[in-house]
């Protein structure tokens, strides 16, 4: 055993303002975890990163209420899940849910870098081992927020970037159908039928409506108008907290409805099946309590019926982690990939770089120890966030 000497916090963020935009991979928390022997494992969370750090530097005050460093030092990597219950219960008071499983979710998400280093396997091994012969994901396709430009400009974009999608292998996309107030609901009806028709019949559609409704019954009305648009999936329907209306309009509609990718731990995405009723779980595995997390999530899912596709918008070490959850889970049909050729964000591409070598929508398992996703130093070193930021 190679105890856990070092925890390093390193918040990144892009400079210039990104307020208009909605890209997650404009920021990011990285924490470092190094061992005896000088090996590193990484993890990040989708939190704000000054904020989350502050999180694990709290000091410690009483058992519900402890330092999560203290708690990680001089402990065995390859005790991961018993790592996570002592940060759990040792910070009941400000965690539980929201950012201090997204904390977390980024140390977890590093202990099972660090511990897979450790053995010299990928992590997909610590997760229970592969359970599919190659993994499958989806791109996101996302032209940015309208930002002042026309439906035709963005539908351009669209077009083009579903042409690359294709072109790079993948045989699944999803549309982000974030257009403000430039489509009424009749609009975006035939918005989803011209994606349909540039992608053609043999790609997997799935979309995302960025919590368009906040009535069922208006979202049941345009999923039932595209019903001849094959669409596998629609993310973010309704209000993340309406689960009862997502309940509604699942059993309304022949759509596959998910949604999840804000809640946090099993407990929570238990009730996303229970209350929710959805079909697919999207939990961002970043924000949901890290790889053990999903792990039990995916598990409990499947006592359900119920597919588990997770979240991840963010950089390399997301990316990487969604292959390795994939790999060792038969109830996730695919998993986001953000992929550094149809969305161009510095983070994404340079942090800690990962890509995948698609061919016909399949994707070889991950090979080499731990997540496959290295740090790069410099690229730390010119985005690290060194002051707060000031808010004028
Ligand atoms: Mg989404």
């Amino acid at each position: 055993m190679a105890s856990i000497v070092d925890v390093e916090l390193m918040p990144v963020a892009i400079h210039g303002d990104s307020s208009g935009e909605c890209d997650g991979t404009v920021d990011t928390l990285v924490v470092r975890l190094v061992d005896e022997n000088g090996l590193a494992g990484i993890g990040e969370c989708d939190a704000p990163p000054t904020v989350a750090k502050a999180f694990i530097e709290m000091p410690s005050a009483h058992i519900w209420s402890l330092n999560p460093i203290d708690i990680l030092k001089g402990r065995d990597p390859l005790e991961v899940t018993a790592i996570w219950q002592d940060i759990y219960d040792g910070t009941l008071y400000p965690g539980r849910r929201g950012l201090g499983i997204h904390a977390l979710s980024a140390i977890d998400i590093a202990l099972h870098d660090l511990a897979a280093r450790q053995i010299d396997q990928p992590v997909y091994k610590l997760m229970g081992g592969a359970r599919r012969p190659y993994n499958t994901p989806y791109a996101t396709v996302f032209p940015g927020m309208p930002q002042g430009r026309s439906m035709d400009a963005l539908m351009q974009i669209i077009g083009s970037r579903f042409a690359r999608a294709v072109e790079l292998g993948f045989r699944a996309v999803k549309l982000e159908l974030m257009f403000d107030d430039l489509v009424d609901d009749d609009r975006l009806i035939d918005t989803i039928r011209e994606a349909r028709k540039m992608l053609g019949d043999d790609i997997r559609l799935l979309l995302d409506f960025a919590y368009r409704w906040r009535d069922w019954q208006d979202a049941r009305r345009v999923l039932n108008r595209v019903a001849s648009c094959d669409i596998f999936l629609a993310e973010a329907t309704l209000q993340h907290d309406d689960l009862h209306g997502h309940a509604r309009l699942s059993d309304h509609t022949d759509v596959r409805i998910g949604g999840g990718e804000f809640a946090a731990t099993r407990w929570e995405l238990r009730e996303w099946i229970e209350t929710a009723k959805v079909s697919v779980l999207q939990p961002d595995i970043n924000r949901c309590g890290g790889l053990t997390e999903i792990r039990r999530i995916a598990d409990m899912a499947e006592l359900y019926g119920v597919q588990v596709v997770p979240h991840g918008w963010k950089t390399g070490i997301t990316s990487a982690c969604g292959q390795h959850f994939q790999a060792s889970t038969l109830n996730a049909p695919h998993v986001e990939y953000i992929s550094p050729h149809l969305f161009d964000s510095p983070l994404r591409r340079d942090l800690a770089p990962f890509d995948l070598q698609i061919e016909d929508g399949r994707v070889r398992l991950p090979e080499g120890p731990g997540l496959g996703a290295v740090l790069n130093d410099e690229c730390v070193e010119r985005y690290m966030v060194k002051n707060m930021v000031k808010i004028a």
